[in-house]
C-alpha cells in the first residue's frame, strides 16, 4: 500500500534551492525602484539562472524544454513560486502564457509550435486567453455569441471579448468562437490561434481593476474587438467543435497551479500575521497573546493544511487518471482555496491595524488580488454547483416520504431484526 506525504530527497534540494532563490532574489524585485528597463534586465538574468538549474517553464513535456515533472511536483513549485507575484515571469510558467503554452503543446499543429509556441517558452513572445465576453454570463461560456465563419480557406471572426489577460502586450491570442451554432452545446466552438496584428483586431483598453497601479509593463485585462478578422483555415486548434474539451485540459491543471500558488500567498501573509503578534503589544501584552489572534493563527493553519493536502491530493488524481476524472476535486480546492487565501490575508491585514491596510505592507496588494481569485477561472458558486452535482450522482433518492436514517422506523426494523434472539433468550431465562 502506498500513502506516502513525503518528498523525494533530490527534489526536495531543488525545492530548497527554489525558497532561496525566491526569498533572496525574488522578493527584492516587489520594491526595487528602477524602472522598466532595468527591471526587465534583472527578470532577465533571474530567468537564466533559473534555466541554469533546469526549472524554468517546468510544466511542460521535456520534448518542449520542461521537465515533465507532473502535477504533484509542480504544485510543490507553484506554492514556492506563488510567494511572489514576480517568480511565475521569473520560473516561465506565468498564466496566461504557462495554459496557452499548453494548449499548444498537446493540440498545435507543426507549424503552430514552431511558430508560436517554441518563441512562447524562450520568452520571445507573449500571449493572451480570450474567452469570456461582456454580454454574456462567462460563468456559462456556451451562451458566448463570437463566431467563426469558414469562407473558402479563410475563417472569419466577429464578436466582443473583454478580461483577455495580457491582452495589450500579447503577440498572439488562443480564441473561443463558435463554429457550430446548431451542434450540442458543449460541440459549438472551436479555439483559433489569432496574431494581435490580424486586422480587425482591436485592442480597446486594458480594463481598470482592483489590481491597481500593479500591472506594470502592459500587463491586464484587455477589452478587444474582433471585426471581420480573417485568418487562415489552418488557424484551428485542435479539432473543429473541440474548443470545450481544450478548455477543461487547460483550466484543470491551470487552477491546481493556482491554487498552490495562493498557498504560497497565504503562507507569506501567515507569516507575516505570527511576526508581527509577537511584535506588537497591547493592554499588557503582546497581540500573541490574545486568544482571538491565537484563533486566527490556529485557524489560519489548519485551512491552509486543508488547502494543501487538498490541492496536492487533486494533483495526485491529476497524474493518475487525468484532469478530466479530477474534476470534483479541482473544483473542491478551487473554491475553498481562494477562500482561504481571503482569510488569512484579511486577519493579517486585522493584526497589522492601520499599518495593514496602507501600502507600507504587501497585504493591502495581496489582499486585492487575492479577491480576483474568487471569480477568475471560475467563480465559487459555479465550482460549489459543480461539487454539489458530482456527489448527489452518487446517491439516491430514499423510497417513500420518510428520510432513510429515520429513528422510529429504524427502530422498528431492529426489533424484527433480532425478534427471534430475543424471544430465544426470553424463553432460556
Ligand atoms: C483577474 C481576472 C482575470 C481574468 N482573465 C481572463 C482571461 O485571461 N481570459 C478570459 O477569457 N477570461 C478571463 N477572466 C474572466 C473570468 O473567467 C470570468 O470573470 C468568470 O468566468 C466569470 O464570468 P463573468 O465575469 O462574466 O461573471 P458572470 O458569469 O456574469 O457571473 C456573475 C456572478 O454570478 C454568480 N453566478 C454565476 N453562476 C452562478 C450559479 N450557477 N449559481 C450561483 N451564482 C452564480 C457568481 O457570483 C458570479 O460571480 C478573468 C477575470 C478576472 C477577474
Amino acid at each position: 500500500m502506498a500513502w506516502d506525504f513525503s518528498t523525494e530527497p533530490e527534489f526536495e534540494e531543488k525545492l530548497e534551492w527554489m525558497r532561496e532563490f525566491v526569498r533572496e532574489e525574488v522578493f527584492p524585485l516587489e520594491v526595487v525602484d528602477v524602472g522598466d528597463e532595468n527591471f526587465l534586465r534583472i527578470v532577465r538574468s533571474l530567468q537564466e539562472e533559473v534555466k541554469r538549474r533546469g526549472l524554468w517553464a517546468a510544466h511542460l513535456p521535456p520534448d518542449l524544454g520542461g521537465q515533465g515533472f507532473g502535477q504533484v511536483k509542480l504544485g510543490l513549485m507553484h506554492e514556492i513560486d506563488g510567494m511572489s507575484p514576480w517568480a511565475p515571469i521569473v520560473f516561465g510558467n506565468q498564466a496566461p502564457d504557462s495554459g496557452n503554452s499548453e494548449v499548444l503543446a498537446h493540440f498545435g499543429s507543426a507549424e503552430q509550435k514552431e511558430r508560436w509556441l517554441h518563441p512562447l517558452l524562450e520568452g520571445k513572445v507573449r500571449s493572451g486567453f480570450s474567452m469570456t465576453e461582456p454580454m454574456h454570463a462567462g460563468s456559462d461560456p456556451v451562451q458566448m455569441s463570437t463566431t467563426a465563419v469558414l469562407e473558402g480557406d479563410e475563417w472569419v471572426i466577429n464578436g466582443h471579448k473583454w478580461f483577455t489577460s495580457n491582452g495589450m502586450i500579447a503577440d498572439f491570442l488562443i480564441l473561443m468562437a463558435v463554429t457550430d451554432p446548431d451542434a450540442a452545446p458543449y460541440e459549438r466552438a472551436s479555439m483559433f490561434l489569432v496574431p494581435v496584428d490580424t486586422p480587425g483586431v482591436k485592442l480597446l483598453r486594458n480594463i481598470p481593476t482592483m489590481a491597481g497601479e500593479h500591472e506594470r509593463f502592459g500587463y491586464g485585462h484587455a477589452e478587444i474587438l474582433y471585426e471581420d478578422v480573417r485568418i487562415p483555415r489552418d488557424s484551428i486548434i485542435g479539432r473543429r467543435g473541440q474548443g470545450f474539451q481544450i478548455a477543461q485540459i487547460r483550466l484543470g491543471p491551470g487552477r491546481i497551479h493556482h491554487c498552490m500558488r495562493w498557498l504560497g500567498q497565504a503562507r507569506r501573509a501567515f507569516d507575516m500575521l505570527c511576526e508581527r503578534s509577537l511584535q506588537r503589544e497591547a493592554f499588557g501584552g503582546p497581540l500573541a497573546q490574545k486568544q482571538t489572534v491565537q484563533n486566527w493563527i490556529a485557524d489560519s493553519a489548519a485551512e491552509m493544511q486543508a488547502a494543501r493536502l487538498m490541492t496536492l491530493h487533486a494533483a495526485w488524481m491529476i497524474d493518475r487518471q487525468g484532469a478530466p476524472a479530477a474534476r470534483k476535486e479541482i473544483s473542491l480546492i478551487k473554491f475553498f482555496g481562494a477562500r482561504v487565501l481571503h482569510d488569512v490575508i484579511d486577519r493579517a491585514i486585522q493584526l497589522h491595524g492601520s499599518l495593514g491596510y496602507s501600502s507600507d505592507m504587501p497585504l493591502e496588494e495581496m489582499y486585492r488580488h487575492a479577491r480576483a481569485a474568487r471569480l477568475y477561472d471560475g467563480p465559487d458558486e459555479v465550482h460549489r454547483q459543480s461539487v454539489a452535482r458530482y456527489i448527489l450522482k452518487d446517491y439516491q433518492k430514499p423510497e417513500g416520504w420518510l428520510p432513510r436514517e429515520h429513528v422510529p422506523t429504524r427502530r422498528e426494523a431492529a426489533r424484527e431484526k433480532f425478534a427471534q434472539l430475543l424471544e430465544n433468550a426470553t424463553a432460556n431465562l
